[in-house]
């Protein structure tokens, strides 16, 4: 099929490039110049497992190119996937600015499809939007360009990506699920047909549906990272090894859960899971519905990332050294990341502080993270060290937030070195546990 896909991010580019890789012929969009430009260079915009090798081989056959023309692209396409950012605003809802951007433009090009008498051409939104953010806002929007409705001059479906960053290659081949949810069901057998092959259940549904079903995982992710935090921490106040508590209680599939995002550990964070439980909260409270526990998993997190902080200060030390930055291993993305949290408390405190991450050295960092970085975060990039003997030659104290194995193979043992603060629980905790100068933030 003849896709289009606007907003090269995460979801788009590696959306883009498995649709292209799956024999479909993808245009990428992007408002960003740099983003278009590295994909039409064969190079990834972001940071992921095997996103390089795929899209340089996709661009090498001519299946995927990008533009910053949003007509050029889907002039002529039969699905266009939307997959631009949708933010939190500073009161906790859902920015759907860009959306409405977006869709305002496609509405332009559908009307001139329209007059030239194109078929109809389905419109699948992957962004991550409120129920009801379909049918009341966007949909309205592309009838008022277009000129037409929903269901018959253009096909609507919402399409809500479940990828994780750091995997988002391999969950895409191999996904957890489809949801597919569709206005019409012209428009679900558009989305159907684009990943026809694919292994994973198909869940065919309404659109408000579709919508609200991404909000009950990415809750539910913050949920179990928040409460197995929690368990890790009173546990640890009482004497009991928490992880042995997690084992027994995983091991129970039959009334438990599965164990994704259920370890005791560092704090969660990242561009999904606030600002969606931040927006379902809000949404909630609208709506003059209580929602207690959701309300309190973010302020749950804010007290597991002071339990950091009071755990350096306990040192005594000055000289501190942080390993990880990004929001987890194996990403660049430094969106709501905790770890930068922390940096920034630390460094707000007065610690003469040394970070280093693999995926945000300043040399290796792409176009758009560097900006990212140098913008939003510049108090942060002077501190960024080139490797991590650097930090640990530096630090007194060493807050240790990736399983990166470079990082890992590097951490001296018994006290020879800095004060190791493991936020991680490290695959070698068990025998660190009884070595001095080793302290866990999630044991
Ligand atoms: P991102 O910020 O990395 O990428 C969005 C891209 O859209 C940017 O490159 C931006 O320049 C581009 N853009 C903005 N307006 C545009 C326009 N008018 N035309 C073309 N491009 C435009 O975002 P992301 O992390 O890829 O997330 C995208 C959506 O998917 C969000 O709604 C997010 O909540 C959801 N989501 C993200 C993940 C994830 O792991 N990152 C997973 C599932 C769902």
């Amino acid at each position: 099929m003849r896709v289009s896909v606007l907003g090269l991010g995460y979801v788009g580019c590696v959306s883009a490039a498995c649709l292209a890789s799956m024999g479909h012929e993808v245009i990428g969009v992007d408002v960003n110049q740099v983003k278009v430009d590295l994909v039409n260079d064969g190079k990834a915009p972001v940071v992921e497992e095997r996103i390089g090798e795929l899209i340089a081989e996709v661009v090498r056959t001519g299946a995927l190119r990008a533009t910053a023309d949003v007509r050029e692209a889907i002039m002529d396409s039969e699905v266009t996937l939307v997959c631009v950012g949708t933010p939190s605003e500073p009161n906790g809802s859902l920015c759907t600015t860009y959306l409405e951007r977006v869709t305002e433009e496609i509405g332009a090009v559908l009307a001139d499809r329209r007059q030239r008498g194109d078929g109809r051409q389905t419109i699948v939104f992957r962004s991550t939007m409120l129920p009801g953010t379909c049918l009341n806002l966007l949909v309205p929007i592309l009838e008022k360009h277009v000129g037409g409705t929903a269901g018959v001059d253009f096909g609507i479906a919402v399409n809500p990506e479940f990828l994780r960053e750091g995997t988002s290659v391999r969950d895409f081949f191999d996904p957890p699920k489809t949801v597919i949810g569709e206005f019409d069901p012209a428009s679900g057998d558009a989305v159907a047909a684009l990943y026809d092959g694919l292994p994973g259940e198909v869940f065919r549904v309404p659109v408000p549906t579709a919508e609200a079903i991404k909000y009950a995982d990415n809750a539910f992710h913050g949920l179990k990272i928040g409460f197995a935090n929690e368990l890790g921490a009173v546990c640890h106040a009482l004497g009991v090894d928490s992880h042995q508590v997690i084992d027994v209680f995983l091991a129970d599939r039959k009334l438990n859960i599965s164990p994704a995002y259920l370890r005791p550990g560092f704090a969660f964070g990242g561009s999904c899971l606030p600002k969606d439980l931040r927006s379902l909260v809000h949404a909630a409270q609208r709506a003059d519905v209580s929602v207690p526990i959701l309300s309190h998993v973010l302020p749950s997190n804010s007290a597991h990332l002071q339990r950091a902080v009071e755990l350096v200060e306990r040192t005594g030390k000055r000289r501190a050294g942080l390993l990880g930055l990004s929001f987890k291993p194996g990403t660049d993305d430094l969106r709501e990341s905790p770890l930068v949290e922390l940096a920034e408390r630390l460094f707000g405190k007065g610690y003469d502080l040394k970070i280093y991450d693999a995926n945000v050295s300043l040399s290796r960092l792409l176009g758009a993270n560097r900006e990212y970085i140098e913008t939003r975060l510049p108090h942060l990039a002077q501190l960024l060290a080139d490797s991590v003997d650097e930090v640990l030659d530096h630090a007194e104290v060493c807050l240790v937030g990736t399983r990166d194995p470079a990082v890992l193979s590097a951490l001296p043992h018994g006290g020879d070195g800095p004060v190791l603060i493991d936020l991680i629980h490290l695959p070698d905790a068990d025998a660190r546990r009884t070595e001095p100068g080793y302290m866990g933030l999630a044991w």
